[in-house]
């Protein structure tokens, strides 16, 4: 369980280039989303620092890359223990800087210490394809040099390690930036990390608006990886063509989960509730859209009600928070007009319990009951917690409405007959699909979005690929 935490309101906060904590003349403020109220200052990264970041990590990539694969594994196993001796404090800074419950923010900052160590044991193959008298010929995966990692406000913790961790197996060295809404935890990894790395391995700079584009089209990097939302994806890949970076894009979703007849309402429901609403639904893989038979329908709706009613929105440092704020007041706003669309166009709202009121970012539970297919609250990612719920009669019917978006992300199926579930998840037209669960993602198994949800994955050896490229020797024998 999280113990009652701090922020230490007099923490100077970091950037870390070529190993050197960094500060910057100009800063940006950190604003607390469960009241709004500015707490922290994080540096404001300006294009001589971007510039001597690149250069430090440029100069580190020869030595990195030129060390073994397993002297590399055991600095992200030495990377995971640090990490963990950071945990408590961690743990507060998230959830003042992204307002999540602390028992929640401990779970992410420890799986993320967790996720380094399970990930350096990932290795690329070696394929010989011919060693004869006359020849031999092998493709091996080497580093592509330094690496440019760009993440999200909803999972700052994770989003960042699940880049470091691949990215420096590899032998690249990198230099990382979080969103502007929650740099502070990834700013205190970059300084922890730095007491385990050699020195411009990894980079962490922070910074406002234009410090995405500044690094996008830096000529410095030869490759990006980004998450975030399909909109800035596409920006992220105008630039990098500039020059031919590389890239792999994990962007938005609006995942369906379908439920079929046969389901144990009761058994499910707590799990599905999870799946759309934890985090207040700012999940790339939460259940967006929920297809439920009309068989069902109502008692899961009523199931869904009663949970919504009996969980708690506030303030995530307060004990017995089940749910935090929107993370920032821009989604806040864009969340709101979703609700607000959806009242003004006459759709059912059924909403848990009240939120509190004053400055913070609270939005209530929502289900919006039945609402037509296209209705902006189905179309749209909402990235909050409003959760269309959806009637169904036929099987293909609702395989063409889950298929029919131009996301790709993730779905899920719920049913006691796990074979006519696996025989509607092998025709959903996305990166995952989960049977009787949701939102589970593990560091062996690769994970990336069809359509527009992304280019390329992450995790799994094919994750670690995309840090690589293939380098075939050919080697004529003389005999
Ligand atoms: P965002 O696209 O606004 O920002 C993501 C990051 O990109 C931030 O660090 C931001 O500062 C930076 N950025 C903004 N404009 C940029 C530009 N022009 N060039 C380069 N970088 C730029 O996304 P967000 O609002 O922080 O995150 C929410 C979105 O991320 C949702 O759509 C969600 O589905 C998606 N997401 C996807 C995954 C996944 O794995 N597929 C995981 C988490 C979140």
């Amino acid at each position: 369980m999280a113990r009652s935490m701090t922020v230490n309101p007099s923490t100077q906060y970091v950037m870390t280039i070529n190993g050197e904590a960094t500060l910057s003349p100009q800063t940006i403020e950190v604003v607390n989303p469960a009241n709004g109220a500015a707490f922290a200052e994080a540096p404001d990264c300006s294009s001589a620092q971007l510039d001597a970041a690149v250069e430090a990590a440029r100069a580190a990539f020869p030595a990195w890359r030129d060390t073994s694969i397993d002297e590399r594994a055991a600095l992200l196993v030495r990377m995971g223990d640090a990490l963990e001796e950071h945990v408590d404090e961690l743990t507060a800074l998230f959830t003042a800087e992204q307002g999540r419950p602390l028992a929640a923010a401990r779970m992410e900052v420890s799986g993320a210490a967790q996720w380094l160590k399970a990930a350096s044991q990932l290795r690329p193959s070696t394929k010989v394809a011919e060693d004869s008298d006359e020849q031999y010929v092998e493709t091996r995966y080497v580093p592509l040099g330094v690496v440019c990692a760009i993440a999200p406000w909803n999972f700052p913790v994770t989003l960042a390690v699940v880049k470091i961790a691949p990215a420096l197996l590899a032998g690249n060295t990198m230099v990382l930036k979080p969103s502007p809404y929650t740099p502070l935890c990834t700013l205190r990894l970059g300084e922890i990390f730095a007491r385990v790395l050699p020195p411009g391995v990894l980079n962490v700079v922070s910074g406002g608006d234009a410090l995405g584009p500044m690094m996008t089209a830096h000529p410095g990097f030869a490759k990006i990886s980004f998450t975030g939302s399909t909109a800035t994806g596409k920006l992220v890949m105008e630039n990098a063509a500039r020059d031919l970076k590389k890239v792999t894009l994990e962007l938005g979703g609006n995942d369906a989960a379908v439920v079929l007849p046969d389901v144990d309402v009761d058994q499910v429901a707590q799990q599905i509730f999870t799946g759309a609403f934890f985090n207040s639904a700012q999940i790339c893989v939460a259940t967006k859209r929920l297809y439920v038979h009309e068989s069902v329908y109502e008692a899961l709706r009523d199931r869904l009600l009663d949970i919504a009613k009996s969980t708690v929105v506030g303030d995530g440092s307060e004990p017995g928070t089940h749910l935090g704020p929107i993370q920032n007041r821009r989604q806040y706003e864009r969340v709101m007009g979703l609700l607000d669309d959806a009242q003004d166009t006459g759709l059912v709202l059924l909403q848990g319990a009240n939120v509190p009121s004053g400055d913070g970012y609270f939005v209530p539970v929502t289900i919006v009951d039945n609402p037509p297919e296209t209705s902006r609250v189905v179309r749209e990612e909402a990235f909050g917690p409003i959760l269309p719920m959806l009637k169904f009669t036929d099987i293909e019917d609702v395989l063409d409405r889950a298929n029919n978006s131009e996301y790709g992300l993730a779905g899920a199926v719920w049913s006691d007959d796990t074979e006519a579930a696996l025989a509607i998840a092998r025709r959903m037209e996305t990166g995952t699909v989960w049977i009787n669960q949701n939102l589970k993602v593990r560091p062996d198994t690769p994970f990336g979005g069809h359509k527009q949800s992304g280019v390329g994955v992450e995790y799994g050896v094919e994750g670690l690929l995309e840090f690589m490229a293939p380098q075939s020797i050919l080697v004529a024998r003389r005999g």
